[in-house]
C-alpha cells in the first residue's frame, strides 16, 4: 500500500557522513531524495567529531611549533592560549562547513527536513517534533543513518563539569590543568595528545595491554616515546572501577590494583555506541542485534527489502569515511549497479595525535597471527631529508608484503606510519594494498624529492632486496 504521504526515491533518515553522502551521490545520480535531520547536518563528524577535534588539534600544532621555533633561528615569547579564541576559529571552521553542506544539498534538490525521523511499515517515515512539523514521506528505499553516540561506563556519570565525553570535551574553555584520559584509543590518544600540548598533565588510561588497538606494534612504541617525551602518562592493562569527587576540586579516579590518581577532569573516551531509539515503529523485518546494532548484508541491506542502514549505526569501523563509501555502495545498489561490498579488512585508518598515526591493512602481528609468511621493511624519518628539514625526524614507515613460493616480497598486504603527516601520505599504501599490488610493481613507481613520501618508496624499494638510502 502507499500512502498519501510526499513521496521519494530515497528518504535517508540521519544527516551525519552515512546519511549526507547518500543523499548527495544519490541526487547527483538523479534520484529524488529526502533527508531527514533532528539536530544538526553534518552529524556527528562536522558538529561533535572529526572536524571540530582535529581542528583543536592543528590549535596544538601551532602551539608546538610557535613553542619550538627557536630550533629554528625564530625568538619568540612563551606561548599562551587563549581558548575563547581557539574555540572561536573552532566553531567557525565547523559552521562554514555546515552551511556549506547546507548549500550543496540545496544545490542538488535534496529535500531536508528538520525533525526526527521513526521508519514504519510500507516505508513510511514520519517526521516530527522539528521545523518541517509532522509530516509522513513515502521512500521507494529507505536508508538508516541516524549514527552513534558515545559510550559511557559505569561509576563515571557524565555531569560535563568533573566527567566528560567528547561532546563537552570539544568545547570547554579553558582546559583543565590535569585530566585522566579513559580509554586508549584513536579518540583518546587524539585528546591526550591536544590537551598535553596546550599545558594539560594528561594521563591515559587503558583497559587492554596496549593503546591503538589495530596498529602495528613498532608504530605504537614510537608514539608511546613522543607520548612520554610530552610528559603523557600512559597506562595499560588497568581497568578503571570510580572516582570519588574532592571537597574542593576534582576528583580522585580509582583504577587497576587499587591504585588512584587526583585529577580535575575525567575525559571519558570508550568508544560509541550505535544510535536506534525511537527510530524504528513495530512492522517492519529491520533487526537490532544485541549490541544495538542495525543488522545488514555485506551491501548494507536490512531484511526489510528496499531498507538499507550506513554508518555508525551499522557494525562496520566507524569512520565519516566509512559512511561515504557505504552511503554510495546503497545508491548503487538502489540503481542496480551491482555494486561490490567494501572491504572493511583494508579501510584506511588516520590518528590525528601527535605523532600522527595511518595504516591499512594487516600488521605485521596480526599477519603472522594469522599464519601468513611475510617480508617487512621499516624505515624511520630520522634519515628522510623533508623530515629533518621540517624539524619532524621521529616517525617510520613500514610495508608488510606476503613472502612469495620462492621466499621473496610478493603482494603488498600493510602499510603502517607514524609521523609527520602520515595521514596525507596515507594514500598510495591504501592504494597498494587494496590493488593488492606487489612490492615490484610498486617499487618502479617515483617518489618526488624531497618528500616525506620518499620513505614509502624506500620501505617498498628496500622489500626488493636492493635498496637506495636504506
Ligand atoms: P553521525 O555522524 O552520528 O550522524 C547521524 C545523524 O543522524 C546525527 O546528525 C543525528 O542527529 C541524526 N539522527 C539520529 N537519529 C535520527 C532520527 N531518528 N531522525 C533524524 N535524525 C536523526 N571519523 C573519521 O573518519 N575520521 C576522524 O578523524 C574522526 N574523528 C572523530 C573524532 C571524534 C571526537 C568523534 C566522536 C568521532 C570521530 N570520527 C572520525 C567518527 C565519525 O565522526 C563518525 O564515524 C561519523 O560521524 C559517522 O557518521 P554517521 O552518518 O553514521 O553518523
Amino acid at each position: 500500500m502507499v500512502p498519501t504521504a510526499e513521496t521519494f526515491d530515497v528518504v535517508v533518515i540521519g544527516g551525519g557522513p552515512g546519511g549526507y553522502a547518500t543523499a548527495l551521490y544519490g541526487a547527483a545520480a538523479g534520484l529524488k531524495i529526502a533527508l531527514i535531520e533532528k539536530g544538526k547536518l553534518g552529524g556527528t563528524c562536522l558538529n561533535l567529531g572529526c572536524i571540530p577535534a582535529k581542528e583543536l588539534l592543528e590549535t596544538a600544532s601551532v602551539f608546538r611549533a610557535v613553542a619550538g621555533a627557536a630550533e629554528f633561528g625564530i625568538s619568540t615569547s612563551a606561548p599562551t592560549v587563549d581558548f575563547g579564541a581557539v574555540q572561536a576559529r573552532k566553531q567557525q571552521v565547523v559552521e562554514q562547513l555546515v552551511g556549506g553542506l547546507g548549500t550543496l544539498l540545496k544545490r542538488r534538490k535534496v529535500t531536508v527536513y528538520d525533525g526526527f525521523g521513526t521508519l514504519g511499515p510500507d516505508h513510511v517515515v514520519k517526521v516530527s517534533g522539528g521545523a518541517s512539523g509532522d509530516v509522513e514521506l513515502f521512500g521507494d528505499a529507505v536508508v538508516v543513518a541516524t549514527g552513534s553516540v558515545p559510550r559511557t561506563i559505569p561509576g563515571f556519570d557524565v555531569d560535563g563539569r568533573l566527567v566528560v565525553t567528547s561532546d563537552e570535551l570539544l568545547s570547554l574553555q579553558p582546559l583543565p590543568a590535569t585530566a585522566a584520559v579513559i580509554g586508549g584509543g584513536a579518540i583518546g590518544c587524539e585528546f591526550a595528545s591536544m590537551m598535553a600540548d596546550l599545558g594539560t598533565k594528561v594521563t591515559v588510561l587503558e583497559a587492554l595491554p596496549k593503546i591503538l588497538p589495530g596498529c602495528d606494534d613498532d608504530i605504537t612504541k614510537i608514539v608511546r616515546r613522543q607520548f612520554s617525551k610530552r610528559d603523557i602518562d600512559v597506562r595499560t592493562g588497568v581497568a578503571v572501577t570510580g572516582h570519588e569527587p574532592r571537597k574542593k576540586k576534582g576528583t580522585t579516579v580509582r583504577f587497576g590494583e587499587g591504585e588512584t590518581l587526583d585529577v580535575d577532569l575525567v575525559v571519558v573516551s570508550v568508544g560509541r555506541r550505535p544510535f536506534t531509539e525511537g527510530v524504528l515503529d513495530a512492522g517492519t523485518a529491520v533487526v537490532i542485534d544485541e549490541r544495538g546494532f542495525v543488522e545488514v548484508d555485506h551491501l548494507c541491506r536490512t531484511p526489510e527489502p528496499g531498507v538499507y542502514a550506513v554508518g555508525d549505526v551499522i557494525a562496520t569501523p566507524a569512520l565519516a569515511h566509512i559512511g561515504f563509501i557505504e552511503g554510495i555502495t546503497v545508491v548503487k545498489d538502489i540503481l542496480g549497479e551491482s555494486p561490490v561490498g567494501v572491504d572493511y579488512a583494508n579501510v584506511p585508518w588516520c590518528i590525528y595525535c601527535f605523532p600522527e598515526v595511518a595504516f591499512a591493512g594487516m600488521s605485521e602481528q596480526s599477519a603472522t597471527a594469522a599464519g601468513i609468511e611475510v617480508k617487512v621493511s621499516a624505515h624511520r624519518y630520522m634519515g628522510n631529508g623533508r623530515a629533518l628539514i621540517i624539524g619532524e625526524p621521529d616517525g617510520m614507515v613500514k610495508i608488510i608484503a606476503r613472502a612469495d613460493a620462492a621466499g621473496n616480497a610478493g603482494q603488498i598486504i600493510g602499510v603502517h606510519m607514524v609521523g609527520p603527516w602520515v595521514t596525507e601520505q596515507l594514500g598510495q599504501g591504501y592504494l597498494a594494498v587494496n590493488w593488492g599490488a606487489t612490492v615490484d610493481e610498486v617499487a618502479q613507481f617515483i617518489q618526488p624529492h624531497p618528500t616525506l613520501s620518499e620513505l614509502f618508496g624506500e620501505s617498498v624499494l628496500a622489500l626488493t632486496g636492493r635498496s637506495l638510502h636504506g
